[in-house]
């Protein structure tokens, strides 16, 4: 019988316990010379020449580790090379187990990545650096949810599926040889294994792997459970052996006397399985028959159906218990068949069937790649799919001579589409591929999003755009008064933020336009020679009811927005005071009053683009029902046909304190010389002022040419100085401001 660990037992075996077995096992260290376990392992299916250089790495670490000690009080290469030992029985290529006898040289001894990468390649360089960069991540949460998204980070960081290979085997040596840490330090570690290390594991289809960290796990973190569970299997396996002897010898004559060449294993399942299968049903131990399977091995695919049908009339097959993992192989490629038989003396027994393919892929998973490069396997579509990347590379592999270019299609990114970064607090956060800081904020809280104002991406401050990256530690930075800003829009990627910038945008337009509105009615109101104060509640109310309108602030948005006149408004109010005998002066021609303009007031008012009024320019309002409140400067030329209908112009003015920027047109007229783009944008840097837009004459290589500019200024003061710093510039002849269509220019 052969247990299903091979791997396990014979690495604990490792230098430590050479009595368990009656031939002295192979030494550890030195691992560099003929008889060393790493070597005797590696003459399987390495060259001499890459055995050497493999002894090289070793010797690299060993002097760079010399001195430092494990816990057990082991020399500290014995890991690097335990480590490389298991990787060695996956058969991983040259430049993987060099990395992982230098898996810990640059976190642990002086060595630099660039050391690594002179002596050793950029191929094994990298991988170096990115098991140092795992070793930097630190699991803290708890929940499943973030097990499951810290999982997919460290994949994602990985890149080169191999790295992650070493990573695991690291953690396979270190849960081997976790007897020596405190209680507490193996049952983390061991929790960590069993949600993050494990899984990932089993999803690459490293089921001898998968399986030994789940029980070392349950060992390291149920001691107790783990005690009594081996104790009742133990006796369990001595009261079977016959039962299990019997059944062994029954299978195999009957698929002899069908001349079906075939392999069967009695095997043992994994302790954590069963204890799980306890937990999951709570059921005794007693009634969990099925401590033992088999395996049964045969050449090719067809034999595995035909193995099937021999034994489903050796014994009857329980109903419902059958799988076709071949027709439809798991996610992680493994394939084979599964049933289960009414035994002799009434145990069920379960039986899986494999081709010899298969049973490599079972355990080896990705690793088997490297195994068999062949494809006269007959792989399913479902597996093609599934290792068809991997396919892919060895292809590059071995076209291609340069390891850099190589190393280059090796990059893999195993979620495309989605990017792991971490809050402040650890929690890890799953975004969108392409997410940046705004992103993030939203994700986080939606009062963060609204509030950010910076962000700070691994201690270091960003822009809120940067396009965040796996792994980065992001904190951001918020303000009391700050809010979303339109041009976000631009750049984030989630639904989320989107939705909420948009939102915010939208209320915020209609409190702007509220406030506009009732500016505009209090002027209208004083026109009338009274004021806001005076208007009663009844009067609004119904004013309401006549309007249909829900509330005030509806009414005096759609004023802002110019869906209703001020004017008008006003008077209404006043009728339905009249109503009540109220008496009031009803003056409607008097001139109404002026409405100040902030330049903060966003939507509500719009600067027109054809004059582009800005602070000291003589201003008119003109109502427009879409747009709301647009202004004009009062010499506008397209404004000159509409200003006959006073009704819809409202007096304006400046507010004295505007504080935001305004854009402008400017005509310039120059020398057509080189350089001179630059020099006039200098000049315009030079004044604080920032250019918006540019456009040119087309060039008809005559001595001048004009140039237009859209600058942001903040006043007619700005300007007047920004013209006089362009206009000395010698090659300057003659600047504009320019207003209306071009032909109606004005100079000033
Ligand atoms: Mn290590």
């Amino acid at each position: 019988m052969q247990s299903d660990r091979h791997l396990s037992n014979s690495n604990h075996h490792a230098g430590k316990r050479p009595s368990d077995s009656l031939n002295p096992p192979a030494p550890l260290l030195p691992a560099d010379t003929e008889d060393s376990q790493l070597t005797l392992s590696l003459k399987h299916y390495l060259k001499q020449q890459d055995i050497e250089q493999i002894w090289e790495a070793y010797r690299f670490g060993e002097a760079a580790h010399r001195g430092q000690m494990r816990k057990s009080g082991e020399p500290y290469i014995t890991h690097p090379v335990s480590v490389a030992i298991i990787l060695s029985r996956l058969h991983l290529d040259t430049p993987t187990i060099i990395a992982a006898l230098l898996h810990d040289v640059v976190e642990d001894t002086g060595i630099t990545k660039e050391q690594v990468a002179e002596k050793f390649g950029a191929q094994v360089a990298e991988l170096v650096d990115g098991l140092s960069k795992l070793d930097k991540i630190e699991f803290q949460s708890a929940t499943e949810a973030q097990a499951e998204n810290f999982r997919k980070m460290l994949l994602a960081m990985s890149q080169d599926v191999r790295v992650i290979l070493v990573k695991l085997a690291d953690r396979l040596h270190n849960m081997q040889t976790l007897d020596v840490m405190k209680p507490e330090k193996r049952r983390r570690i061991a929790r960590e294994t069993l949600e993050i290390y494990a899984p990932i594991a089993n999803r690459l289809g490293l089921n001898e792997i998968y399986q030994e960290l789940e029980d070392l796990s349950f060992k390291n973190h149920y001691p107790m459970r783990y005690g009594v569970l081996s104790k009742a299997i133990l006796a369990a396996r001595g009261n079977r052996k016959e039962v299990v002897g019997k059944i062994l010898d029954a299978v195999k004559d009957r698929l002899a006397e069908m001349k079906i060449d075939a392999e069967v294993y009695g095997r043992e399942k994994h302790l954590y399985s069963i204890y799980k299968k306890m937990t999951g049903k709570t059921i005794a131990f007693s009634q969990i028959y099925d401590i033992y399977g088999f395996r049964v091995v045969v050449k090719d695919l067809p034999a595995c159906y035909a193995a099937l049908g021999v034994l489903h009339g050796l014994y009857k097959p329980i109903p419902g218990k059958f799988k076709d993992y071949i027709a439809i192989p798991k996610a992680n490629g493994y394939q084979s068949l599964h049933t289960t038989l009414f035994g002799p003396f009434g145990t069920p027994i379960e039986i899986q069937i494999r081709s010899q393919e298969m049973h490599n892929i079972a355990d080896a998973g990705v690793a088997a790649h490297w195994l068999y490069k062949t494809t006269d396997a007959h792989f399913t579509a479902m597996q093609q799919q599934t290792h068809q990347w991997l396919q892919r590379l060895l292809e590059i592999q071995s076209e291609s001579a340069d390891s850099l270019e190589f190393l280059e299609h090796l990059k893999v990114d195993l979620f495309p589409d989605e990017v792991y970064v971490f809050t402040p607090k650890g929690k890890i956060l799953a975004l969108p591929k392409g997410a940046t800081a705004v992103d993030f904020a939203y994700a986080v809280h939606t009062d963060i999003g609204n509030r950010c104002v910076a962000v700070k991406i691994n201690q270091e401050l960003a822009p809120l755009r940067s396009e965040l990256r796996n792994g980065d530690h992001v904190e951001i930075i918020t303000a009391a008064h700050a809010h979303p800003n339109s041009a976000w829009l631009n750049y984030v990627v989630s639904g989320k933020a989107r939705a909420h910038i948009r939102h915010f945008l939208k209320s915020l337009q209609s409190n702007e336009s509220a406030e506009l509105g009732e500016r505009m009615l209090n002027k209208a109101l004083l026109a009338l020679h009274t004021d806001a104060s005076k208007i009663s509640d009844t009067q609004w109310q119904k004013l309401l009811r006549d309007y249909g309108a829900k509330n005030k602030q509806e009414i005096l948005t759609d004023i802002g927005l110019g869906k209703r006149l001020n004017v008008m408004v006003a008077h209404q109010l006043m009728a339905m005071g009249e109503e009540h005998g109220e008496r009031h002066a009803k003056q409607p021609n008097k001139p109404l009053g002026t409405i100040t303009i902030r330049g903060s007031e966003g939507m509500a008012v719009q600067f027109a683009q054809c004059c582009r009024p800005i602070p000291g320019d003589p201003i008119l309002g003109f109502i427009n029902k879409d747009k709301g409140l647009v202004i004009h400067t009062h010499d506008c030329p397209s404004i000159r046909k509409f200003r006959v209908d006073p009704e819809k112009w409202l007096d304006v003015e400046w507010d004295p304190d505007t504080k935001r920027l305004f854009k402008v047109n400017l005509k310039l007229a120059t020398a057509n010389k080189p350089g001179m783009l630059a020099k006039i944008a200098a000049e315009i840097a030079q004044a604080n002022s920032n250019i918006d837009h540019i456009s040119m004459e087309e060039s008809d290589n005559s001595a001048y040419t004009n140039i237009m500019f859209t600058v942001q200024i903040e006043n007619r003061v700005h300007l007047a100085e920004l013209m006089r710093k362009l206009r000395r510039i010698p090659e300057v002849v003659r600047i504009n401001r320019v207003k209306g269509s071009g032909a109606e220019q004005r100079a000033q």
